[in-house]
């Protein structure tokens, strides 16, 4: 009797097993995240050829790009699934939260390479002016955003258009009686103009006897007393009284930026230039794991003691945290506007000018160079054409006596103007062009102006330098230009303005299909941080790092590209989370 007991308690138990593989085969642990009934680009497939023709394994049908996925299962920080509806709902369980996306459009985390955050969270703590018409508006807002303000506390504001409102400017008056309680300091939307309320300029100390600093004024009335606008050189008079942000506020400085970005759709960041006081506010954020979004830190070269001490540590290896640090940022020369490029032969418009670079600009080669032999990535602004060229032969020499540094991806920051000669060297020396397509619809005002017709034709040549074998990466450099996704990837794929112009693209010959566009800021991107292995396409085992969008880039950039400007982020999910949703996905989608 107790031995047939045995027997059939065997027999059972084997069919149990055998049950429960089964079961095992066809039902995955379930997902945590299901994004259902979308259209997703893993970006899985091949590179696009150097003229932008898509790779044969590109998912296409006759009239152009098609979705190569349904649905995307996500599992802690991991993507465990992408494929069809009917594959991912075997990854349905009784707690996965899922996500119906309508058919909006699924990618692979937006990375933006070259950001300073710090200013775009400030902008989130100050009353933002731009766009308003009339004093009696802008005066309105910074009256809305005092409720929220303890009295005594300073407020800031930007954006009100000190160009357009030079023949009336505002006065205290209004401003100083709907806000009496908090000094309040509103920046021009140009950088030359300060409008300041009664509590202000008693904070900074100006009165009828103040004298402004030249190059500057302080405007007053016809009887002498301060308006309260200060122009050019003066407004440091009153930026002198500002105090300067706490630790703490700093830090929520920072945190306002990641947040915003993550709104904006951005998984992933690379700043430009973290200096000991960035980076302390960053790593306070990881222990906190209060990132929203992935940073990947690039060392500011000006703050010596904090690379000596990166020296020491050596770089982060893996990329098991929200924050990597393998990077040192270092500028070999100025900006193209303002005439402080380094050009090979004078400006155009500038006739024995050249302006400055390398050391002389303060460009700390030896540093640097033993960084990347310590193991860290160099990031290097170059923008003119000679530039670029001692930014080649810098990260030249260093590969010449240690050719494997040619793996940590060094790259060049704007890479703006290039002659025709130095371009096949980044291929050659494995540099990354990394690049904002914005600032080419933003300069072409006068870009052409400083170059003349000749050299202009290597500036911002993404199609050149991807001819040549080169990589690109795509990004903003925020708060320089605008970090809107749709603006830059219609930046890149037409070279025009917002409002079109010029018709044809400014040197249309150098435009990026919409596949292109869409890489510089994700697959391209992830390969110059080296996340390429952890990110950069949706597949399994991949960071699930994921961003929602209601307009297809790939096909909407290729057939009506005008209609990019018009599209918004529906959901950004960084490392499994949901790092933001709009309402209408948020309410109608999650369960
Ligand atoms: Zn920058």
């Amino acid at each position: 009797m107790e031995a047939r007991t045995a027997f059939v308690r065997r027999v059972l138990g084997v069919a149990g097993l055998l049950l429960m593989a089964a079961a095992a085969v066809a039902q995955p642990a379930p997902a945590d995240l299901l994004l259902v009934n979308a259209g997703v680009y893993t970006l899985a497939w091949d590179d696009p050829s150097p003229d932008g023709a898509p790779a044969a394994n590109a998912p296409r049908a006759a009239t152009g790009f098609r979705p190569d996925a349904e649905a995307v299962a996500v599992r802690g920080d991991r993507i465990v699934f992408v494929g069809s509806a009917r594959g991912a709902q075997a990854y349905r369980g009784l707690k996965t939260r899922t996500m119906d996306l309508r058919g909006a459009t699924v990618l692979p985390g937006l990375v933006d390479s070259h950001t300073h955050i710090v200013g775009l969270g400030e902008r989130q703590s100050q009353v933002d002016l731009v766009g308003v018409a009339s004093e009696e508006e802008a005066v309105e807002r910074v009256a809305a955003f005092a409720r929220r303000i303890p009295k005594g506390q300073w407020i800031l504001g930007r954006g009100w258009d000190e160009g357009a409102w030079a023949n009336r400017y505002p006065t205290k008056t209004l401003l100083s009686e709907r806000v009496p309680a908090h000094p309040v300091r509103l920046s021009g939307l140009h950088g030359f103009a300060v409008w300041a309320n009664r509590l202000a300029l008693e904070r900074a100390g100006i009165t009828r006897a103040s004298v402004a600093p030249e190059g500057g004024e302080i405007v007053t009335d016809p009887s002498g007393e301060p308006t309260g606008i200060l122009l050019n050189r003066a407004t440091a008079v009153l930026e002198k009284a500002v105090p300067e942000p706490t630790e703490e506020q700093y830090k929520g400085h920072v945190l306002a930026g990641l947040t915003r970005m993550a709104r904006d759709g951005y998984v992933a960041i690379h700043e430009a230039g973290a200096d000991r006081r960035l980076m302390r506010a960053f790593q306070s954020l990881d222990a906190e794991g209060r990132l929203p979004v992935r940073v990947y830190a690039m060392l500011s070269a000006r703050d010596v003691d904090l690379c000596r001490q990166w020296l020491r540590r050596g770089p982060d290896r893996d990329n098991g945290r929200m924050l990597t640090t393998r990077s040192v940022k270092a500028f070999d020369d100025g900006a193209l506007g303002s005439r402080g490029a380094r050009l090979l032969e004078d400006y155009s418009d500038r006739v024995g000018h050249r302006g400055v670079g390398g050391t002389q600009y303060g460009f700390d080669q030896a540093l640097v160079a033993g960084m990347m032999e310590a193991g860290f990535q160099a990031a290097i602004h170059a923008i003119g054409d000679a530039g670029n060229r001692e930014t080649l032969d810098f990260i030249e020499s260093v590969l010449a006596g240690r050719p494997e540094s040619r793996l940590l991806r060094h790259r060049i920051e704007h890479a703006q103007v290039l002659h025709p000669e130095d371009v096949p060297r980044f291929a050659r020396l494995g540099v990354i062009a990394s690049m904002e397509p914005p600032h080419c619809v933003e300069d072409k005002a006068w870009a052409e102006a400083r170059l003349g017709p000749v050299r202009v034709k290597g500036a911002y040549a993404w199609r050149t330098l991807r001819k040549a074998g080169a990589r690109l990466a795509f990004n903003s450099d925020l708060t320089g230009s605008d970090h809107d996704i749709f603006y830059g990837l219609h930046s890149a794929i037409t070279r025009r303005d917002r409002s079109g112009e010029p018709a044809g693209g400014w040197h249309p010959e150098q435009r990026m299909t919409p596949e292109e566009a869409v890489r510089g800021y994700t697959t391209w991107n992830a390969y110059v941080a080296s996340w390429d292995k952890e990110s950069g396409v949706l597949a399994p085992g991949r960071w699930a790092d994921i961003t929602v969008m209601d307009i297809d880039p790939l096909v909407v950039g290729a057939t009506d590209p005008d209609r990019l400007l018009h599209g918004s982020i529906l959901a950004t999910i960084v490392a499994g989370k949901v790092a933001y949703v709009t309402d209408t996905l948020g309410k109608a989608g999650g369960k």
